[in-house]
């Protein structure tokens, strides 16, 4: 299989300039290294009726091209069932019966990082799995043999954070993110992943997934976000920031790709002329604040 880079949107509404930045780069780590670009839609979860055409719309607007068909998380069930029960096999995995609530009042365990499961349920006898079966379902867990886990990415260099015994498939029966998102990069060939950097804490527990189900670990790049004037994560509610709205108040889809481009120190124009320029050492490795965009009459 040849390698490939990606992008993999959620479909739980538009797709906002942060986004859509996010997958420019993706196209550009992508391509400037000869890779097939692959598009995969993450509904399993939140998905949005008629978001997906909505987002694959808005990247091709501002240029962004794949290979092949788009793929769906919803088609691809047997494959993270198969994955579990490889993992279930091998003795890695257990049912978990905690809510929300218990886990967040559970006293956490001696030596445990921040935020990790407590382990309420990893050591439960086959007669307390049976008896809390019967009042709510489980979810099921990794048994995790280490508490964190050192990756390498292109533009944070040694990145080490926190494996706990994450959640493989909760207990309304959706296959978890952290699950998906490896078994998918591994059967579609995809060896980079570019996504935005509020996912590098997931990445330790991806990288140890993929170990303990003998995938080779993918590069990976974490590119900056945009952020509001305020500095937080931009959002929907920050104004016009989806290329609809931004049409809507005179920014048309083009000054829009080149104000990204820009942002990233890249030649506007079709993305073939950022593509020529571009050098990830080159990067800004901060976060953009999105600094709006208004045609001549706003
Ligand atoms: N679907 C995730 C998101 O939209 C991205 C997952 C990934 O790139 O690994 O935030």
């Amino acid at each position: 299989m040849t390698s490939a880079g990606r992008f993999a949107p959620s479909p739980s509404g538009e797709l906002h300039v942060g986004n859509l930045r996010t997958a420019i780069l993706a196209w550009l780590f992508a391509r400037s290294t000869g890779r097939r670009f692959l598009m995969r839609v993450e509904d399993l979860d939140r998905a949005r009726s008629g978001a997906e055409a909505e987002q694959l719309r808005d990247l091709a607007a501002v240029g962004v091209t794949w290979d092949g068909d788009v793929v769906r998380q919803t088609d691809r069930g047997t494959l993270y069932t198969e994955a579990i029960g490889r993992l279930a096999a091998a003795g890695l995995t257990y049912e978990c019966f905690c809510t929300r609530r218990e886990i967040q009042e559970a006293p956490s365990a001696p030596h445990a990082p921040q935020g990790a499961y407590p382990g309420t349920c990893r050591e439960l006898s086959a007669a307390e799995r049976e008896a809390k079966r019967a009042v709510r379902p489980a979810a099921v867990r990794l048994r995790s043999a280490v508490t964190e886990v050192t990756v390498q990415d292109v533009l944070h260099g040694s990145y080490t954070g926190v494996v706990d015994d994450f959640v493989l498939r909760r207990n309304d029966g959706v296959t978890a993110y952290n699950l998906a998102v490896v078994v998918d990069d591994a059967a579609q060939g995809i060896d980079q992943v570019v996504r935005g950097d509020d996912l590098l804490p997931s990445t330790p527990r991806q990288a140890y997934l993929a170990s303990l189900l003998n995938i080779p670990v993918p590069e990976y790049a974490h590119v900056p976000l945009v952020l509001n004037a305020d500095g937080a994560r931009l959002a929907k509610r920050d104004g016009a920031v989806t290329l609809t709205d931004l049409a809507a108040v005179g920014a048309p889809v083009d000054e829009v790709r080149d104000a990204l481009l820009g942002s990233l120190r890249l030649p506007g124009g079709p993305l073939a002329h950022a593509l020529a320029a571009f050098d990830p050492a080159a990067l800004p490795r901060e976060p953009w604040i999105w600094p709006g965009m208004a045609g001549p009459d706003a």
